[in-house]
């Protein structure tokens, strides 16, 4: 962290706080937890507007695989624009947009590039999510959606039904392997089996009060939800089950997407082909994008049947095309699978001297510590103790005072989870966990902390 260059710089800042504390939305969400205003970014590196720096571990919430402000993206973005092309075109061809579909075609598992179609959405996951979901309920003639316990898949309509928390009667919610809050109380492989066998039996008990399923949407490691890496085993068994009773196999690879879990896409560390892929965050390098892959049979549906006037961004196309070839050329899903690795075995020592640390876990760079009152007298079903949001909080205050964000998720808050650049140096990765560190400490040492309760199950 450095001091801020002038002490007239913390109070543009301040300013610039108290002003969209103000006038902007009650529903707002980063921003009050990262009370700070980026104005320069390079790299792992933001700069506030009061001259501090940061180390950020949030990047876009997962959106920059290769950072802020990647060279090879500028130079991408810069190209369009010098070139005098349109930067709206609606889904009209265009010679950028070409580009990017055969980058993205390239980067696909062999038996869906074969035989694909891809849908320009809305520039948010969440609307590719609602593509999906009528994509599916097209093509098959149903309506019901199979959808697990703790997903995340955005925050539109029919985004909102399929993740946890909410209720359609049209969604018929399964149980997501959580490892460490295992329902049976078994965990691991078995556990995974457990779940998989529940969804089995219900889709095939006549009483099971199933809507008969268009698809079921899964995240390969959910993310939102706390970073919960699915079982290989169990994601073939996925692929198993919808395949023998013909229903689409939707994967959101919106956040675990290009390169960030150790493979480009996370379905491949399953071998797992799956009917639909939805994409954005990382596809569009920086920038707004988001489509929907998927087998040509299912493309049934409409003109029309997903319009939307933003579906040409030309600039988003041309940093994603840059990004995904530079990705795949640098072999940065192998790098993300190495480092993240080496940073959980380092977490996991550090669990050893922090009891309030209850799981350590993640894929690649996408990694959650999942915090819990390791003395709360009560257990959860699981045998796990309740999880603790307010530490988790204090831990992200903690963190930004030492330049570093993190970003926290899981089902009460209480993980925090790291999503950084796929272009971590070693001692970028060392200085993070560093910093991880030391706010853990303190935070733990807080005396705030002990006063608040805010435990939750
Ligand atoms: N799916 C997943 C798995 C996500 O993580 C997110 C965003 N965190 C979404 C969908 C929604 O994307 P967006 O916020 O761009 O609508």
């Amino acid at each position: 962290m450095t001091e801020p260059a002038s002490a007239a710089l913390p109070a543009v800042q301040e300013g610039i706080l108290r002003r969209q504390s103000l006038r902007e939305s009650a529903a707002r969400t980063y921003a009050r937890s990262l009370p700070i205003v980026p104005v320069r970014a390079r790299g792992l590196t933001i700069e506030g507007a009061d001259g501090r720096r940061y180390l950020d571990c949030l990047s876009g919430a997962g959106t920059l695989a290769l950072g802020h402000n990647h060279p090879v993206v500028l130079e991408a973005i810069k190209k369009v624009i010098d070139s005098g092309a349109p930067l709206h075109v609606l889904d009209l061809a265009t010679p950028v947009k070409d580009a990017f579909i055969t980058e993205l075609f390239a980067t696909l598992p062999r038996e869906l590039a074969d035989n694909a179609r891809v849908q320009f959405c809305g520039p948010a996951g969440t609307d590719a999510v609602e593509a999906a979901l009528k994509l599916v309920r097209t093509a098959t003639g149903r309506s019901g959606l199979l959808a697990f316990t703790g997903a995340y898949h955005g925050m539109t309509a029919g985004a909102l039904d399929a993740s946890g928390g909410a209720q359609d009667v049209r969604v018929t919610r399964l149980p997501y392997p959580y490892d460490y809050r295992c329902p049976y109380g078994v965990g691991g492989e078995r556990g995974a089996e457990l779940s998989a066998r529940w969804t089995e039996s219900l889709l095939d008990d006549p009483k099971g009060g199933v809507t008969s399923p268009a698809g079921m949407i899964l995240e390969p490691v959910q993310g939102e939800g706390g970073v919960i890496p699915a079982p290989d085993t169990w994601l073939r068994r996925m692929r198993e089950i919808t395949a023998a009773r013909s229903i689409p196999l939707i994967a959101d690879e919106v956040q675990t997407g290009v390169g960030r879990t150790g493979t480009f896409w996370a379905v491949e560390h399953s071998g797992v082909v799956p009917d639909v892929m939805v994409m954005s965050k990382a596809i569009g390098g920086s920038l707004p994008l988001a489509v929907l892959v998927y087998r040509a049979d299912l493309d049934v549906w409409q003109p029309g049947a997903h319009a939307g006037t933003f579906r040409g961004n030309q600039l988003a196309m041309a940093a994603g095309a840059a990004t995904l070839a530079y990705v795949r050329e640098h072999r940065l899903a192998e790098r993300a699978g190495v480092l993240g690795a080496r940073m959980l075995g380092q977490l996991q020592g550090l669990a050893a001297d922090h009891p309030c640390i209850g799981d350590v876990r993640g894929r690649g760079l996408m990694i959650g510590i999942e915090l819990v009152d390791p003395d709360a007298a009560e257990r959860t079903v699981s045998g796990a103790p309740p999880a603790a949001p307010a530490l988790a909080a204090a831990v992200q205050r903690e963190c930004l005072d030492r330049g570093l964000i993190v970003e926290l998720g899981g089902r009460h808050s209480g993980v925090v989870r790291l999503l950084p650049p796929l272009t971590l140096t070693d001692d970028q990765a060392a200085a993070v966990l560093d910093r991880l560190a030391d706010a853990l400490s303190a935070a733990e040492r807080s005396p705030q902390r002990r006063q608040r309760t805010g435990q939750s199950h």
